[in-house]
């Protein structure tokens, strides 16, 4: 962030404000971590904050401290219309375009008067915020919520809560640690989050050891779908709204089972296909090692975007007619994926 926007937010936020913070819509670890971290430190600033998400989450977030609080724009959109037109001030986080909360919250936000102040790690940001913190070099918007703490001196303020909802982001865009955005400044901050109160071990367990018998049967499913394509080094995955139900699919089953593409020898780009009926689109989750740029790709070719490494997408088209389409796609991206 700039140095005289620093000083402009600091005084914007020296006499307490209305304050509303929106994540991305099917928001993620990082998108409800470095929301309720914001939100709880500018409470303790004397603000009034609040979370309004633009939809449901998983159930493995649903512990977070201050979660409890989200208002979901889907389901509650008389009060959230309201909160956000009430609002002086509007923080948008982990996300770069206002349309990643749905064209019909993407408009209540558009039309809105207060100010709007960005923190996000996404490449191509739109320029709607007044105030850009965008980084794309961070691991995590909860890093950056750390550094705007810390922009704003006040780290010393962190309490346990603030501490745990920005490991939670850090711990799972990184993938714990492991994705080559980590850094040793990454480290730091984690090993201070420790210090200030995040319980790292608890933490872990309600992330990702907190699995259903069904979220593993349509786990094994996912992996007997796996094709692999050994001249492109590509491989992915299928889910048809079928196996879905069949395995009493819950909001972030999926997650991560791309990931198992990923981990095959030499494979360089992975994808997941989930067929949604109900929304009548397929979503598409990319990943990739190396320099190939699943966010240029998906740009290209699948109405999204997101990181080099990751990025998601969607298709209109039948789950069949998409999984085609990829696979012709590849040949002329057949130097890069080698
Ligand atoms: P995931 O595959 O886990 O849903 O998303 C991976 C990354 O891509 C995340 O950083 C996410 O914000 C971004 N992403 C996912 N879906 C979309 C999309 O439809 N459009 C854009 N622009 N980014 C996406
Ligand atoms: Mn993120």
């Amino acid at each position: 962030m700039k140095k005289e926007d620093i000083s402009a937010v600091k005084t914007l936020l020296s006499v307490p404000k209305r304050i509303i913070i929106v994540p991305h819509r099917n928001p993620d670890g990082d998108a409800i971590g470095s929301t309720l971290g914001l939100m709880h430190y500018l409470k303790l600033n004397n603000h009034e904050a609040r979370v309004i998400a633009p939809n449901d989450y998983p159930d493995f977030l649903k512990w977070i401290p201050g979660e409890d609080s989200i208002l979901k724009f889907e389901s509650q959109r008389t009060d959230s219309k309201k909160l956000i037109a009430e609002a002086d001030i509007i923080f948008t986080l982990d996300f770069n375009a206002l349309n990643r909360t749905g064209n019909d919250m993407a408009e209540v936000l558009e039309a809105s008067i207060a100010t709007k102040i960005m923190i996000d790690h996404h490449q191509a940001p739109d320029d709607y915020a007044k105030y850009m913190y965008s980084d794309v070099s961070m691991s995590s918007t909860c890093e950056m919520v750390f550094n705007f703490i810390e922009m704003l001196d006040d780290t010393d303020k962190i309490t346990p809560d603030i501490a745990t909802c920005i490991y939670v982001g850090i711990m799972t865009d990184t993938g714990s640690f492991r994705f080559r955005s980590t850094t040793s400044r990454t480290h730091h901050i984690i090993a201070d989050l420790i210090d200030k109160g995040a319980d790292n071990t608890e933490i872990h367990n309600q992330v990702y050891d907190t699995n259903s018998y069904h979220r593993l049967q349509l786990l094994g499913k996912a992996l007997q779908n796996l094709k692999v394509l050994p001249e492109l080094n590509t491989a992915y995955i299928t889910l048809s709204q079928k196996e879905l139900d069949e395995f009493n699919f819950k909001k972030g089953d999926t997650e991560g089972v791309v990931n198992y593409a990923l981990s095959i020898e030499n494979v360089v780009l992975a994808a997941i296909f989930i067929e949604n009926i109900h929304e009548g689109i397929i979503k598409i989750s990319l990943r990739s090692k190396g320099d190939f740029s699943v966010n240029e790709f998906s740009r290209a070719h699948f109405n999204g975007g997101g990181h080099t490494n990751a990025a998601g997408g969607r298709s209109e088209m039948s789950l069949k007619e998409t999984v085609e389409k990829f696979i012709a796609i590849l040949p002329e991206y057949k130097t890069l994926l080698s």
